[in-house]
């Protein structure tokens, strides 16, 4: 029970990976607040929920102080695909607050009642696709992903005499209801996946629950030692 005596709030624990962290922390002890855009998606978490839509600077900032966590899993984000061609200012525009303003007013809000219980940890989604590798059409979000971890680096290094440790977590391609939209809207499903596998030496998508292990580890003390890094689980991707 690694996360025992812990209270963690979860952005985005509808589905996918935050579902996962969300399942993987209370089978670890933890007391969690899972959230999410779409309520009925919380439906089965054996645990407090709560509609919030992440954009919403005052729900978002209000829920997560309310909820005073030791640890605050950001999560919520959203791939827009194209190319800077195809780039429009509102899709920028969305996606720099879907991906990056929410985890800095969520790190904002949550920060001082950490410093003031004597610590906590925050772990931030971004992805292999930002500052380490490109991926085809992804302009707005490797933008977006990039600059979660430059915004975790830098509240990493502010902090790391106050107590709070703050990491990422930057996965390949992982197996989630949102990877499937992406798959078909691709046109051809079976040959966009193999174009997907193929990019990771393992030769397999990764799993929701594999990314839970790594988010319960940066949550708990056994990475005590650990702060301001980007994580990468991406199946080998970024080796080559
Ligand atoms: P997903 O995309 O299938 O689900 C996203 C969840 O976010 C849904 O439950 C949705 O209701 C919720 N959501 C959407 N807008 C929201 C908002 N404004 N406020 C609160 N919740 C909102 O899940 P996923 O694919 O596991 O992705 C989760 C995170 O992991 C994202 O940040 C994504 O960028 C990142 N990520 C995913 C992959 C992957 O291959 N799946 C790879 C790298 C990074």
């Amino acid at each position: 029970m690694r996360l025992q005596g812990k209270r963690a709030f979860v952005t985005a624990a509808g589905q996918g990976i935050g579902r996962a962290i969300a399942e993987r922390f209370m089978a670890e002890g933890a007391s969690v607040v899972a959230t999410d855009l779409n309520p009925a998606l919380l439906e089965g978490l054996d645990c407090e929920t709560a509609a919030l839509d992440v954009t919403d600077k005052a729900a978002l900032t209000g829920a997560v102080q309310a909820a005073a966590p030791d640890v605050l899993v950001n999560c919520a984000g959203f791939v827009h695909a194209g190319t800077i061609a195809e780039a429009t200012d509102a899709e920028f525009d969305f996606a720099l607050g879907l991906n990056v303003r929410s985890q800095f007013h969520s790190m904002q809000a949550v920060l001082p009642g950490m410093v003031e219980r004597g610590g906590g940890s925050i772990v931030n989604v971004a992805s292999v696709v930002s500052s380490i590798v490109a991926a085809p059409n992804r302009f707005v979000y490797g933008a977006t992903k990039a600059a979660v971890i430059g915004m975790t680096k830098s509240v990493a290094l502010d902090y790391v005499t106050k107590g709070v440790r703050v990491n990422c977590i930057c996965p390949g391609t992982i197996e989630s209801p949102s990877l499937q939209d992406r798959l078909h809207a691709m046109g051809d499903y079976e040959e966009a996946r193999r174009a997907f596998i193929a990019r990771q030496p393992m030769g397999r998508i990764g799993t929701a629950e594999e990314v839970a292990a790594l988010a319960l580890y940066l949550a708990s003390d056994e990475s005590a030692f650990t702060t301001g890094q980007a994580h990468v689980i991406d199946g080998g991707w970024a080796v080559g």
